[in-house]
């Protein structure tokens, strides 16, 4: 099998790791599919899907529901469970054969694991943790516009670069960069949950997508897996609430009472969920599943409540996509309120009742 990373003329469609557990899609399987149609629409390609396991093949058009017009199945007993060594090795084989472009893997812990695995073995790059991605040069410059304070004036650019634009967090989160990697494909990067947006599912493209079994040598692996044990899932699914209310050092003056007022205004919200900034979590007022940032989870939920947060970059890396952001501080300079849709400044403890109360009566009055 001829395979050069470096000749990458010979590389060409946009396809998508989909990652399944026991029978079931992740979410960010989703998210990343939806992305990676506007990645392959920019790039005027085809958009792949590539689907591992034993008896999975009935998921492959739920991948076309989301805007992949092909999916690869490869099914092999030995891929029942993820195991590191099996799954890379069945990657690397179908991305040799059929070289991609580009390939984009969640950055869940199974895909934590396998991405760089994958690289390494296609000797091409990786960048990891990717919050922005583009190929068309006009798309990328439109975010530079918006997102950065670079003065584009002073700057070229090379309007036919077709290679993927991998923007994601640098030096600790102070600075965005964006990555490419020119000389090597496939471009390879992962997502972390909630960050790309999940688009419609369409039942046409489900039922027209193209499935086609892909076969596999594999190796005996030196690593079995004997059982699978799963934790019970403590508390709630943060990533796809849709209300959360977060909770920072700001709560400090009375802790008990503090989370009390956010769980109850989470409650008359509607069925919201409380997490909170990284200093909540390392003071132990929160399990470490429910930091929200950019060490932390990615959320987007319609309500956005930050209570006592200050709203550092690394904490709105992780929420600044929310539909609509209530930012309650004492300080009306805290960044918070540039990220906020409506801001109240003033003392949580006094202003949390209120509007606890005020959403009561309102409910109270339909
Ligand atoms: P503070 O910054 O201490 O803010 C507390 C706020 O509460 C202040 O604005 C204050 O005015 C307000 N306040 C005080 N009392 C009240 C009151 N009674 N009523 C209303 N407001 C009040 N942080 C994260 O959150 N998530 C991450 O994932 C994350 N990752 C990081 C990764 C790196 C590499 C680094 C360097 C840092 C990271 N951080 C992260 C930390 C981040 O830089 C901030 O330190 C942190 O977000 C601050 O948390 P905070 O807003 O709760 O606390």
């Amino acid at each position: 099998m001829e395979y050069n990373s470096a000749k990458i003329e010979d590389f060409r469609d946009i396809w998508v790791f989909c990652e399944q557990r026991r029978g079931k899609l992740m979410e960010t399987d989703f998210e990343l599919v939806s992305e990676g149609r506007k990645l392959a629409d920019e790039r005027h390609s085809q958009l792949v899907g590539v689907l591992l396991g034993y008896n999975v093949k009935g998921l492959a058009n739920e991948i076309g529901g989301y805007g992949a017009d092909k999916v690869y199945v490869i099914e092999d007993p030995a891929l029942k469970d993820y195991s590191s060594e099996t799954y890379a090795d069945a990657l690397c084989q179908i991305v040799m054969d059929k070289k991609p472009e580009v390939l984009l893997i969640g950055a869940s812990t199974i895909g934590r694991d396998l991405a760089p695995r994958c690289a390494a073995r296609l000797h091409t790059g990786l960048t990891a943790d990717c919050t922005h991605l583009d190929i068309d040069m006009n798309k990328y410059l439109d975010f530079l516009k918006e997102a950065s304070s670079i003065d584009l004036s002073t700057r070229k650019f090379k309007m036919e670069d077709t290679n993927l634009k991998m923007t994601r967090p640098a030096f600790g989160g102070h600075m965005m960069a964006t990555i490419t990697c020119p000389r090597f494909r496939p471009c390879m990067s992962t997502v972390r949950p909630g960050v790309m947006k999940k688009g419609e599912y369409d039942e046409v493209k489900a039922k027209n997508v193209l499935v086609e079994d892909y076969s596999v040598t594999l190796k005996d692996p030196l690593v079995k897996v004997v059982e699978i044990v799963t934790e019970e899932k403590k508390g709630v699914d943060l990533t796809g609430a849709e209300i959360v209310v977060a909770v920072g050092a700001g709560i400090s003056k009375d802790v008990e009472k503090g989370m009390a007022l956010a769980q109850e205004l989470a409650d008359v919200l509607g069925n919201g969920v409380v997490a909170g900034s990284r200093p909540a979590v390392e003071a132990g007022w929160l399990d470490h599943e429910l930091q929200i940032g950019q060490t932390g989870k990615t959320v987007r939920p319609k309500i956005y409540v930050a209570l006592g947060i200050s709203g550092a970059i690394q904490h709105k890396a992780g929420m600044q996509d929310s539909e609509t952001v209530i930012a309650v501080n004492t300080n009306p300079s805290a960044p918070i309120f540039e990220a906020a849709t409506y801001g109240i400044a003033g003392d949580l403890f006094e202003v949390v009742p209120k509007m606890i109360a005020s959403i009561k009566a309102a409910k109270a009055a339909k």
